[in-house]
């Protein structure tokens, strides 16, 4: 059994998409061939902004804005989930920032809107950082109660990032992943809801002049050409092949499995929900199921159910074993909060195999194995 099973999803589209990187590979047009905007054009359409920038990864995809905002003094605040992919939160040193680390909700794994506005209020209380921006992760693949955060960020002055890594393709009343943030980014990462057949990543926004600033500084701070530079930028670039590859799998996304992935979520919910606690998706809410993450009783439980799991040949991983506040690489960065419920997470949580192409009888042997495991 495969954890994420990319190489059912290679056969299915094979002949498509060994033709268009061979249509690349023949124009030799590696960099910013006609792909790039072809995709561009197309992701911007389906997640509903007015720009989609691509570039060479997601974390390349949350260093930039921070960049085009200058947050880069170690006084900068910037708020984020204490439970997290570790690029979430090393993007804000990298850059010079401070992050501040926010507990999360016990049900979505989200960032906790409340415990947001009490890190803000903490941190202006102290009076040593001044609080700039919020970057709020769609875990798992549902994205956060972005009304809630918009209004807290809206009151305390604050920039949102959606770090849409996890949630391309998820929704929020109505509206897509990806498209609510004042910023927001994913990541092709080949395990990601849509990933690439390497290193890719997306920065979205309906700001014109964020678009023309985030281009600039994805080349070298160009400014009218190539050779004119007017900021210190970088290089951060999606390749043409990527772009090929994505295209034919975003028509795949769309057509199937996004809904495909929804059913076996909805299928393991069914045959789980009486034996440990399934992720709940609530209601307004749509997720793109990055993981399927259940939640058990203690630390020895979850461990053993892994070790159990293993030795029935199904693959699981604990996403994420280690709250991000008490990663080594923070060591000194003491702006966080009481952070209970991600430490209970780290502690509990199991991703159990989940995609497209799951098979019925899969799913059934996952749960089975869990059942036998909780009830013998
Ligand atoms: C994967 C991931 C990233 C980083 O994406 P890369 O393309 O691997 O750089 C950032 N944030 C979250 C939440 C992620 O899951």
């Amino acid at each position: 059994m495969e954890f994420r099973d990319l190489k059912t999803q290679y056969r299915k589209i094979k002949k498509d998409v060994d033709q268009a990187i061979t249509n690349v590979m023949s124009r030799a047009a590696f960099i910013s061939g006609d792909e790039v905007r072809e995709l561009e054009k197309k992701l911007a359409e389906y997640v509903g902004v007015k720009h989609c920038i691509t570039c060479a990864n997601g974390t390349d995809a949350l260093t930039m804005p921070l960049m085009m905002w200058g947050y880069t003094e170690k006084t900068d605040a910037i708020f984020i989930p204490d439970f997290t992919f570790f690029a979430t939160g090393e993007v804000i040193p990298f850059i010079g920032a401070t992050p501040v680390f926010v507990d999360v909700e016990i049900d979505t794994y989200n960032m906790d809107p409340n415990k947001l506005e009490e890190a803000i209020e903490s941190v202006i209380k102290k009076g040593k950082l001044t609080p700039r921006a919020i970057i709020y992760v769609d875990l798992f693949g549902q994205p956060g109660d972005f009304d809630e955060i918009k209004k807290i960020a809206d009151k305390y002055q604050l920039k949102i990032i959606e770090d849409g890594a996890q949630g391309f393709g998820g929704s929020y009343k109505g509206q897509r992943a990806c498209s609510l943030g004042d910023i927001s980014t994913t990541s092709f990462f080949p395990a990601k809801p849509l990933g690439c057949y390497g290193d890719g990543g997306a920065i979205f926004t309906d700001d014109d002049n964020y678009n023309d600033i985030l281009r600039s500084i994805a080349v070298h701070g160009k400014g009218t050409f190539k050779y004119d530079n007017v900021r210190i930028g970088w290089n951060s670039r999606l390749d043409t092949i990527q772009a090929a590859v994505l295209l034919e799998k975003l028509k795949i996304f769309k057509e199937y499995e996004l809904t495909n992935v929804n059913l076996v979520a909805q299928k393991y919910t069914e045959s789980l929900s009486k034996y440990v606690v399934c992720p709940v998706v609530k209601k307004g809410f749509y997720s793109s199921w990055a993981q399927y993450t259940i939640r058990l009783k203690s630390k020895n439980e979850r461990d053993e159910l892994q070790k159990y799991l293993k030795t029935k040949n199904i693959p699981t991983n604990v996403y994420y074993p280690k709250p991000m506040h008490t990663q080594e690489a923070f060591l000194g960065i003491d702006e966080y909060q009481d952070c209970t419920i991600s430490k209970l997470l780290s502690e509990t949580v199991l991703s159990l195999p989940i995609h497209p192409y799951m098979q019925d009888d899969e799913i059934k042997e996952v749960a089975d194995a869990i059942k036998d495991f909780l009830t013998s």
